[in-house]
């Protein structure tokens, strides 16, 4: 028997799909799980959208599309980033793909040669170091520290960088810190990664989900930002549309051609009928998005007030995105410890935050896209932990649970 792929051996899986695997095996067997684990808003698709895929269903649109997407869709989009980001793209410089999870891979495929660096926000959303890997360039992590608000450290970054470096990913709003980057930084940012001529990797898919009305500003709206940068965005968490598998990346026409051929070759289009369904989406989705981010926003202030009224954790105010990243250093614990003592013990499904990368350590991921009641009663299972942690006295050596 041959052997499978050495490549695919190095390959990790999903450490957010590991906890919710368990998350549910545990429930099946009459566990009460708390899902706080997975990014996926808890709102149903709202109606509208489901009917205008079951129209485009009735109505034949049923065959592959263009392999770029229907070009009603990529209009559409097009003025939407022009409305909503002070981006101007054409049509013919939007791919729409099966949810940004392959705009990613493709986008990678396109600008990474092997051994090439590219610089990933540790922590953050693990798909770019495992796909970078795979591709055989060199991840190389920059971290996002709780102490600076989780804003980027130019000089931290520039320390980094090589006659290798590629490309900059950007995650932003981002996952699992909650964090914006803000304008002053954005700015900087411009000058670096002009100066040593990268490419940016801009991950928008929680742009239209921020509180206080915090604004979000895409890079590629800064000068001469477009020709470097590949805007990625999607439908999944906006809408709650996470199942649906739809998303798409902006860049220059050139770029976009070279794209589509790693497209071609993997889906060779997002399914037709959600593309329509996407359309009606972006026309008439705005309340719809409003009424989720207000309630993500009263979810927001509630699980931030109760996490930091419990002895020895706390947690940074996201400022976008639905997760909370939880500080629980001062337990002594690491942070496999206490997402599987959590889970064991309350029932509470969260990620252990060394997950996003080693700079997670010491951290939880809590995703506060569930109920109100979900949040309260897992909550207060959480306050029941670490008190009982609290009564069974600190550990200061981490354990291997
Ligand atoms: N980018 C980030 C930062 C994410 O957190 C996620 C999902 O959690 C994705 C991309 C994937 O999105 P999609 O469902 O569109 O593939």
């Amino acid at each position: 028997m041959k052997n499978l792929s050495e490549n695919i051996k190095k390959m990790k899986l999903s450490g957010i799909r590991k906890v919710n695997e368990k998350a549910s095996k545990l429930e099946k067997s009459g566990k009460r799980i708390f899902h706080f684990e997975l990014g996926r808003p808890d709102f149903d698709t709202p109606d509208f959208i489901k009917e205008a895929c079951i129209t485009a269903l009735q109505k034949g649109d049923v065959y592959y599309t263009s392999n770029y997407g229907h070009k009603e869709l990529r209009n559409i989009i097009s003025n939407k980033l022009q409305k909503e980001n002070n981006l101007i793209y054409d049509a013919d410089e939007i791919l729409v793909t099966t949810g940004v999870s392959e705009a990613v891979w493709d986008v990678l495929c396109t600008i990474l040669d092997p051994q090439d660096e590219i610089l990933i926000p540790n922590p953050g959303w693990i798909n770019y170091w495992n796909i970078s890997s795979w591709l055989q360039a060199k991840p190389v992590y920059y971290t996002l520290k709780e102490e600076d608000n989780y804003q980027i450290q130019i000089n931290e970054l520039e320390r980094f960088i090589t006659p290798k470096t590629k490309a900059l990913v950007l995650i932003n709003p981002h996952n699992p810190t909650g964090s914006i980057i803000s304008k002053e930084t954005m700015e900087k940012l411009t000058l670096l990664v002009q100066k040593y001529d990268l490419f940016v990797l801009s991950d928008e898919i929680y742009e239209q989900i921020v509180y206080d009305n915090k604004p979000v500003e895409s890079i590629a709206s800064m000068p001469e930002m477009k020709e470097r940068t590949f805007v990625l965005n999607g439908f999944s968490k906006a809408y709650s549309m996470t199942g649906w598998r739809i998303g798409y990346v902006a860049a220059p026409a050139s770029y976009i051609k070279e794209i589509n051929k790693v497209h071609q070759h993997n889906t060779t289009c997002a399914s037709s009928f959600i593309q329509d369904a996407s359309i009606d989406a972006l026309k008439h989705g705005k309340e719809a998005i409003a009424q989720m981010v207000k309630e993500y926003q009263r979810r927001r202030d509630f699980v931030v007030k109760e996490i930091n009224s419990i002895s020895h954790i706390h947690c940074f105010l996201p400022q976008g995105a639905f997760y909370t990243f939880i500080n629980i250093k001062e337990t002594g614990y690491s942070s496999q410890y206490i997402a599987d003592a959590l889970l064991e013990k309350e029932g509470v499904a969260t990620v252990p935050g060394n997950v996003f990368g080693p700079a997670g350590e010491g951290y939880i991921r809590l995703s506060f896209a569930a109920s109100q009641n979900e949040l309260q009663e897992g909550i207060r299972h959480m306050k029941d932990f670490f008190e009982n942690l609290k009564k069974e006295g600190l550990h200061h050596e981490i354990s291997n649970y």
